[in-house]
């Protein structure tokens, strides 16, 4: 068994009704969802006059390799309605993003997974909901803690808490 950090994301339709049910199929499909942060409201990365964007970083344990995280968890995304636009490498409104964070300590660089996930550090929508769920988690690469992270973390858009999660 593995434990894993995950980050979700969305910023259109029903935002609390989408991150309830891909929790819903994370335990059906992946394994056990151990912790949920609280929802996390922050203001758009490098968009413009789109809905702000709700957050939840959660724990699971799974015995699936890394690569078949990556894979049910796209599949999860597509059956919640997510479509991908092959000509748009920019960030994009959708309704779930689902993020691997850290996969147990594993350092992983390949074509299709970055772990620890490459932006984490410089995003406060990422680190304000981590910190809830697992403060003194050590980056394998930094060898910091999350607090310590957000700490140092220059990023200026807040996320805010909105309202814990409740199962
Ligand atoms: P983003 O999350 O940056 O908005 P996407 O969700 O469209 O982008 O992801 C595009 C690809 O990123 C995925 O198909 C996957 O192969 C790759 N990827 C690399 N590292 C990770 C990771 N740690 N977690 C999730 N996807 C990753
Ligand atoms: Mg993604």
């Amino acid at each position: 068994m593995e434990t894993v950090y995950l980050l979700l994301g969305g910023n259109i339709g029903d935002r609390e009704a989408v991150m309830v049910k891909t929790i819903a199929l994370l335990n059906q499909k992946v394994g056990i969802v151990l912790q949920v942060s609280s929802f996390y409201e922050t203001e758009p990365w490098g968009m413009c006059n789109v809905q702000n964007f709700l957050n939840i970083a959660l724990k699971l344990s799974t015995r699936l390799t890394a690569l078949a995280l990556l894979n049910v968890l796209l599949e999860i995304e597509e059956q919640l309605g997510r479509k991908r636009n092959p000509l748009i490498t920019d960030y994009e409104s959708r309704p779930i993003d689902i993020d691997i964070l850290f996969y147990g300590t594993a350092i992983i660089q390949s074509c299709r997974l970055t772990i620890p996930h490459p932006c984490l550090q410089a995003r406060k929508f990422v680190l304000v909901p981590l910190c809830e769920i697992a403060p003194e988690f050590i980056h394998p690469v930094f060898q910091q803690s999350i607090i310590t992270l957000l700490n140092e973390c220059q990023d200026n858009l807040e996320a805010v808490a909105i309202k814990p999660y409740i199962s």
